[in-house]
């Protein structure tokens, strides 16, 4: 096995060799600690019948990591300066593509198609870029790729939003929308000092498997999430008062927002906060009754 990138020496040799400056910009903190990266990998249970897709190489720490265990790994890096960087530190392996693009604008699905042919069991593992965390997991999601789930790290406050259970403060459209495609929890909190460069903010690695069908079955998707983001814009204000605004003409509509509520059985005077993902699917059902 060859010498891992992951430790403080080499990644600085890496950067020192490439005249290599991190772009805070394109949220550029490295892995610079091999345990994590073995906890992280370990969260994904590969084998050598499934493929890794990696979000953000960078000079390769992880991704060497995905290459050991998995039978083949499709990398997607916006920084065209690191290329050159991750053929040279990932020379000992050919099971890796790299393709260079950004995440948020490339076609994922055909890059799937020509690249990962053949692999049925397919798992994104990631150290996520923090400044687009959030739509990068929801553009995964939303494009109903063949994938069978996602580890990644992420700022640990989203962590905690993304995996919150209802009742609790973190609970919020976030969690609902992404609890709705997957069963998300909280595999591990990680340190500050297994970064170069070090973090603003504490950092966790969560586990996403995708459902086989969404958590509840509702009549119109889109409109589910307009009621659930609706129900929290104010997450102080009851539900009635929030749907009014989030309803088309709810405020003199008051009384069919009150139906809607009685038929789904949710007291009114409830916050947002404290239903469950199915009270919100059924809520929505008798809400596109009344507003679709
Ligand atoms: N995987 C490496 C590691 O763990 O050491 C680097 C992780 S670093 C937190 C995030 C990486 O994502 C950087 O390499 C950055 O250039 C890349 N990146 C940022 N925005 C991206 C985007 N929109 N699409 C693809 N890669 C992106």
């Amino acid at each position: 096995m060859t010498k891992d990138i992951a430790t403080p020496i080499r990644t600085q040799q890496i950067m020192a060799k490439y005249d290599l400056k991190v772009k805070k910009s394109l949220g550029q903190n490295f892995l610079i600690d091999p345990n994590i990266l073995r906890k992280i990998v370990g969260q994904a249970n590969l084998t050598k019948k499934s493929a890794a897709i990696e979000i953000g190489p960078g000079i390769g720490a992880l991704t060497e990591h995905l290459a050991r265990e998995a039978g083949k790994v499709l990398a997607f890096e916006i920084d065209q300066r690191l290329l050159p960087v991750l053929e040279d530190t990932l020379s000992p392996y050919d099971n890796i593509s790299i393709v260079h693009a950004d995440i948020l604008k490339t076609d994922v699905q055909a890059a799937i198609d020509s690249e990962l042919a053949g692999y049925d069991d397919i798992v994104v593992v990631a150290n996520l870029p923090y400044y687009v965390t959030t739509p990068i997991i929801l553009k995964l999601l939303l494009e109903k790729l063949p994938i069978r789930g996602m580890v990644v790290m992420l700022q640990k406050e989203v962590a905690e939003r993304i995996t919150a259970k209802p009742g609790t403060k973190a609970y919020g459209s976030l969690s609902i929308a992404i609890q709705y495609y997957t069963q998300a929890e909280m595999a591990l909190t990680v340190p500050k000092s297994v970064f170069l460069p070090q973090p603003n903010v504490d950092s966790a690695v969560i586990h996403m498997t995708k459902r086989e069908v969404p958590e509840v079955k509702v009549i119109d998707e889109d409109f589910f999430f307009t009621v659930t983001r609706g129900s929290f814009v104010q997450r102080r204000k009851t539900i009635l008062n929030n749907l009014q605004v989030a309803m088309p003409l709810g405020k003199e509509k008051k009384e069919l927002i009150l139906k809607a509520l009685e038929e789904a059985e949710v007291d009114p005077t409830r916050r947002g906060e404290t239903l469950t993902i199915k009270e919100f699917g059924l809520l929505a059902d008798k809400l596109y009754a009344y507003f679709r």
